[in-house]
């Protein structure tokens, strides 16, 4: 047994600091309550608070470089020139990062921000840097070379990261795959220059990120590697060559002999390590991305050991030990979560606990099992009480469901059927109006939610201000005359939440911030057990909101992908298994819905498209089993029940087999931003059933007019047939204030009546 030591790196931290520090610095920055010195300050600190509790844990080299103030790839377009002409001549400082994010104004014009796009399959959002015609690359390297002396000031190892150069252009948009690539050349050389000069700030090694290497790459982009590490390669600088999120044995003999000092490869997500080690060079560091950057669970320190033993007997001191991915993507400590029961405690792991995990696997390899047997132990104690913990495992859920997916959930008729009992039961016009749920949150439903959760008024006059609220949200539908209702929604801070806290087997908790985009962080739930229903969860607002009219009313759910998309989900049963019990909870939802009186029910699932792995050729096998738990739920109704789903985008090309075969009644989409240009999916794939597409970007605080409606409507006219069209805003009106509501959605039901009279 070798007993060199292991070095123990990370690919990256949290950003946001304790009690989200950060974010609200920022938030202040932006509000003009602090100067720009303050903000750098409490970033500063935050910054030194990362660095000081990993070396408090025992890394060698943290992660540094990749603290951004907003986003790391906003910063990289800065540090190279990667940014659209509309923005004017910008230096890289932080204002110039905030108004790519934000937008500006310039001359009295506004200046539109750059776009947002999810990182890969993480729920984090990058700012996606503008490529023009005319864009040449141009460093500008004082920011970042200063963020990385701040680190050094604190931690000499404080090792720079910093996104490839390949996945920064694949990430760009403004140019087809030849445009981006043929910056590559210049990229590269502006890389080995901002190398050279970390070299003489006193840098060692540089992480370069490489996350493309994760998808199925195009041959022209796996084939440009070779040139571009060439070019950058500079020396007295030690590359490590990072990828993450997936297995990426299909591309390592796509970087196994670049000139690179060392290759990290997430090992979570390998499965053949083995020859994946093999295929790289035996001079090069590997180093292994063993603890999963996306997981909150704890690790099994021990069954870890024993897979890594014979590596590290192998690789001696070229093996280095990290997270398999950058830990901005876990909250940041599992410490601070007093108030979960403790067998769910024990088990959680965030950032800072992830970094104790490394140490221990590293200590145990070069020391002996013996020397970290209490921590062994102490994992594999708090995994077994989990495992064994009353819920984790529900006989009940598990036969009801075996039994339900016995056959393949399908509606009783085929959708031609099911439109005509549905004619006669909901008695709807031609181009009928609704919405996607919600309507304006005001100040008083959220104080009056936040009033009951504290306990600050009961249960009887918290129904009655929701009910309130309810009677007006169909008031005021029915003035607009809109065809089908919905209640609005004002019980709901968030539409996983909401079921999440009424259903067995969630917890949520106090700290469990992550950061979605800029100073946004979100609080997902955690899922650790069978997931059940006790009781109905909505039934007793949408019958009540029913009760006030006869016109129909919606009833409103979230569906299992979105759900189980949108929380932090166990690992010890598949996701799969996991949507199918959503599914089976929300089946039991609508049903009991059905018996309410409700005709319609609408399940959304903006996040049906997240889910698809990274590597298209495993989508097939996820869309199958997305859409099965969604007719789990769906399907157990009467022909006369109207399905509806609704999707927050409208990409649907190479998906549209699937979102058919989803087989809602009603699908509504966003399509206004796209001048309805994304219907073209449905049409030229025939989409068989009911189709609301957008016409009020929801976005936008430009109110439409009643014109530009129907001219969008007259588009969808012209690729669906009529009696198939909805006619609705692009999403939820939860974010918009009445007085933006009224005109908008009297717009829309005076082009949906247009419409009407041409057509009928
Ligand atoms: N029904 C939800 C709402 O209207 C849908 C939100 C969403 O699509 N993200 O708010
Ligand atoms: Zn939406």
């Amino acid at each position: 047994m070798s007993n060199t030591d292991i070095l123990v790196h990370t690919l990256g931290f949290p950003r946001i600091g304790e009690n989200r520090a950060l974010k609200w610095a920022t938030e202040k920055y932006w509000r003009g309550d602090i100067s720009l010195a303050e903000l750098e300050q409490s970033a500063q600190q935050v910054l030194a608070q990362n660095l000081n509790w990993q070396q408090q844990a025992g890394i060698d080299y943290p992660a540094c470089g990749e603290f951004s103030l907003y986003d790391h790839i906003g910063d990289a377009a800065l540090l190279f020139g990667l940014t659209p002409a509309r923005f004017g001549p910008l230096d890289n400082t932080l204002d110039s990062l905030f108004s790519l994010a934000r937008g500006t104004r310039i001359n009295e014009e506004n200046i539109p921000p750059l776009a947002m796009k999810k990182w890969f399959n993480t729920n984090y959002h990058y700012l996606v840097p503008e490529l023009e015609a005319d864009t040449t690359i141009r460093l500008d390297a004082d920011r970042y070379l200063d963020q990385v002396a701040q680190a050094q000031a604190i931690n000499p190892a404080a090792k720079p990261v910093l996104i490839g150069p390949l996945s920064l252009l694949w990430l760009s948009s403004g140019r087809d795959d030849a445009g981006k690539l043929a910056l590559a050349e210049s990229l590269a050389a502006a890389y080995s220059d901002l190398l050279g000069q970390l070299q003489s700030q006193g840098v060692e090694w540089v992480q370069l990120d490489e996350p493309i290497l994760s998808l199925a790459l195009p041959q022209a982009w796996r084939a440009a590697f070779e040139s571009v590490y060439n070019r950058l390669s500079t020396p007295g600088i030690k590359i490590l060559l990072a990828s993450y999120f997936d297995d990426i044995s299909a591309e390592i003999n796509t970087i196994a002999h670049l000139p690179v000092d060392g290759i990290h490869i997430d090992a979570v997500h390998t499965e053949n390590l083995t020859a994946t080690i093999d295929a790289i060079p035996a001079y090069k560091v590997i180093s292994l991305g063993v603890i999963d950057g996306r997981s909150i669970w704890r690790a099994d320190l021990a069954g870890l050991l024993a897979r890594l033993a014979p590596l590290y007997d192998r690789l001696g001191s070229r093996l280095w030990l990290a997270p398999s991915c950058s830990l901005l993507h876990v909250p940041l400590d599992a410490g601070l979560e007093t108030q979960l029961p403790t067998v769910l405690a024990d088990n959680l792991s965030f950032a800072r606990q992830k970094l104790y995990e490394l140490r221990t696997l590293a200590t145990g390899l070069v020391h002996g099992e013996q020397a970290v047997a209490d921590d062994l132990k102490a994992a594999t104690d708090a995994r077994s009480r989990l495992a064994l913990a009353e819920g984790r495992e529900r006989a009940d859920v598990r036969e009801k469901l075996s039994l339900a997916l016995q056959s393949s959930p399908e509606r009783k008729n085929p959708y031609p059927v099911r439109a005509q009992a549905q004619r006669a039961s909901l008695n709807l016009p031609l181009f009928p109006t609704t919405t996607i749920g919600s309507f304006p949150q005001t100040d008083e439903i959220r104080a009056a939610r936040r009033a009951f959760k504290r306990q600050e008024i009961d249960q009887h006059s918290y129904e009655q201000r929701m009910q309130a609220e309810i009677e007006r949200v169909i008031q005021e539908q029915l003035e607009l005359d809109i065809d089908m209702l919905v209640h609005g929604e004002p019980e709901r801070n968030d539409m996983v939440e909401y079921f999440g806290e009424q259903l067995d087997g969630y917890a949520f908790t106090l700290q469990g911030w992550v950061q979605s985009y800029g100073s946004r962080c979100v609080k997902p739930p955690i899922i650790w057990g069978d997931v059940r229903r006790p009781q109905a969860m909505t039934v007793a607002w949408s019958a009540y909101a029913q009760s006030l009219t006869d016109r129909p009313v919606k009833g409103m759910l979230t569906g299992p992908v979105t759900m189980l998309q949108w929380s932090f989900v166990r690992d010890d049963i598949s996701r799969e298994q996991i949507a199918y019990q959503i599914g089976l909870a929300l089946r039991d939802e609508i049903n009991d819905l059905v018996k309410a009186g409700i005709k319609a029910i609408q399940v959304d699932e903006p996040a049906f498209r997240e889910g698809l792995p990274l590597k298209q050729q495993q989508w097939a096998g996820y869309l199958e089993w997305a859409v099965r738990a969604f007719k789990l739920a769906t399907t157990d109704v009467d022909d006369a029940i109207q399905i509806h789903t609704h999707m927050c985008y409208s990409e649907f090309n190479d998906i549209i087999e699937s979102i058919a075969a989803l087989d809602a009644d009603v699908i509504t989409i966003e399509t206004t931003r796209s001048n309805m240009k994304l219907l073209d999916a449905f049409a030229d794939f025939d989409y068989p059933n009911e189709i609301g597409p957008g016409v009020w970007d929801i976005h936008s605080p430009l109110t439409p007019t009643a014109e530009q409606i129907e001219q969008r409507l007259q588009k969808a006219v012209a690729q669906i047939p009529p009696e198939r069209l909805w006619v609705n805003p692009d999403c939820g009106l939860k974010t918009r204030r009445w007085e933006e509501v009224r005109p908008a959605l009297a717009a829309l039901v005076t082009a949906a009546k247009k419409l009407r009279a041409q057509y009928q």
